[in-house]
């Protein structure tokens, strides 16, 4: 595959897509019943204001129009973006959702999975992350290389979750394959 913005947007919002679905699956009861909901549209400003997310909005046809002022883009089932959510809304998890989760392997499985969107865009540019960057003509020089080897490494990761949460089993080959995903916050 050619190692292009492109085909980088491309291959995000599937990988992003696949990811939202699973914990959709996993996590919309509790989410869906919260009364202290996680979202606050400074978080969902992000995704405009990020060259890289606006660019993912773009894809679906969205823009700083579409958001709404008070509540982002939250709306009554959930948020509205199918992709371009800032990294922080996939790597958050407050304690009533951990507290759900069966046992610390699933903990430890969502925990990656809620970390695989951020560790693609890590030291995308330099140190910065790649929804840090700003202006649009800084996209074309980031390093494709790394940004490519940390989109595998999320795919790989993310195959093993989904083997896991159908089999129930973790091998130590998967634990090596999930403990490649960074935890640093962008
Ligand atoms: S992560 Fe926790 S606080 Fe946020 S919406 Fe879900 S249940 Fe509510
Ligand atoms: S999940 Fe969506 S609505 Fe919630 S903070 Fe993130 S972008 Fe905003």
């Amino acid at each position: 595959m050619m190692l292009t913005l492109e085909n980088l947007i491309n291959e995000y919002a599937a990988l992003e897509t696949e990811i939202r679905k699973i914990m959709t699956h996993l996590f919309s009861g509790t989410c869906g019943l919260c009364t202290a909901c996680c979202c606050r549209a400074d978080i969902c400003e992000e995704a405009v204001e990020s060259a890289f997310l606006a660019r993912l909005l773009k894809k679906q046809g969205l823009g700083e129009k579409d958001m709404d002022d008070r509540f982002g883009w939250l709306d009554l089932s959930g948020c509205s973006l199918d992709y371009g959510r800032p990294p922080v809304c996939y790597a958050y998890y407050c304690d009533e959702l951990l507290a759900r989760l069966p046992d610390d392997t699933h903990r430890y499985s969502a925990g990656v999975l809620g970390k695989l969107i951020l560790h693609i865009g890590q030291q995308a540019l330099g140190n910065r992350h790649l929804v840090e960057i700003m202006d649009p003509d800084d996209l074309e020089k980031i390093n494709y290389d790394r940004v490519f080897q940390r989109l595998e490494e999320a795919q790989a990761a993310f195959e093993v979750i989904k083997a896991y949460l159908a089999s129930g089993m973790l091998n130590k080959a998967d634990r090596e394959v999930l403990a490649v995903i960074t935890t640093e916050e962008p």
